[in-house]
């Protein structure tokens, strides 16, 4: 484990397989179903960013500022509200071009005049939904906005971290898969997957060459956060 090269999540199991936590440097994804526990994940990455700051951009709900609140006040005791999210920065953005902007213009920004160890997105799927699109133009903005990221992630040595949505696999097994195809995949440095049973959730890496991917990490989300 070494803090110059990971940005932690809290949860002990989950920063034990990811030898500290996400590698800074890098472009990080996390899939999986709904409700498997990857926005919980990523709070609780933000939470445990502290001082060191981040970013955190949201393409889908509003920030849950209310359940943010909760875990920092649990992970740093006397905490108040309002100082919950000084070190902080939310994008609310839902359409791609909007996302593509704020990441080539506002992100640089932020980054040169702020002290920031991780960039989270949530969700990169969103704005990329099939609907109404362009399929060829989709794809185009796809790939531009994943460059970005690793030209971010590698040019400020901070951690990225992206949360993808998943589609049915029609192979007969009720598995499911990472969407945004092959372009956003082969620049990716990790790809993490989620899952839950009614006992426990598991992150397990689907693709990591930094790490070894023998087993899963298991954890629970109680009020406090993500917990072993
Ligand atoms: P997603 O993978 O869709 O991003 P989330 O990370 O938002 O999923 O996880 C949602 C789950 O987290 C909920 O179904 C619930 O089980 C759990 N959760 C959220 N807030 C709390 C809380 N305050 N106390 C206990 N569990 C919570």
């Amino acid at each position: 484990e070494d803090k110059n090269v990971a940005v932690k999540t809290g949860c002990a199991s989950i920063d034990k397989i990811l030898k500290g936590g996400f590698r800074i440097g890098t472009l990080t994804e996390m899939y999986g179903e709904s409700g498997s526990g990857k926005t919980q994940i990523a709070l609780q990455t933000a939470v445990y960013c502290g001082t060191s700051g981040c970013v955190f951009i949201c393409t889908e709900d509003l920030f849950p500022v209310k359940r943010f609140n909760q875990i920092s006040q649990y992970v740093w005791h006397d905490i108040k509200d309002t100082e919950c999210k000084k070190n902080i920065f939310i994008e609310h953005l839902t359409e791609a071009h909007e996302l593509i902007s704020c990441i080539r213009v506002r992100l640089p920004k932020l980054l040169k005049f702020n002290k920031i160890s991780a960039v989270i997105l949530d969700s990169v799927a969103a704005p990329f939904r099939c609907e109404n699109t362009n399929y060829v133009q989709r794809a185009e903005e796809l790939k531009e906005l994943a460059i970005l990221l690793l030209n971010i992630a590698q040019e400020y040595n901070i951690a990225v971290i992206c949360i993808n949505q998943v589609t049915a696999c029609f192979t007969g097994s009720d598995d499911v898969l990472p969407t945004l195809g092959l372009v956003w995949s082969n620049l990716i440095s990790c790809r993490l997957k989620l899952t839950k049973t009614i006992d426990y959730r598991e992150l397990t890496i689907a693709f990591a060459p930094h790490l070894s991917n023998a087993q899963g990490a298991k954890f629970i989300i109680t009020k406090n956060g993500i917990e072993d």
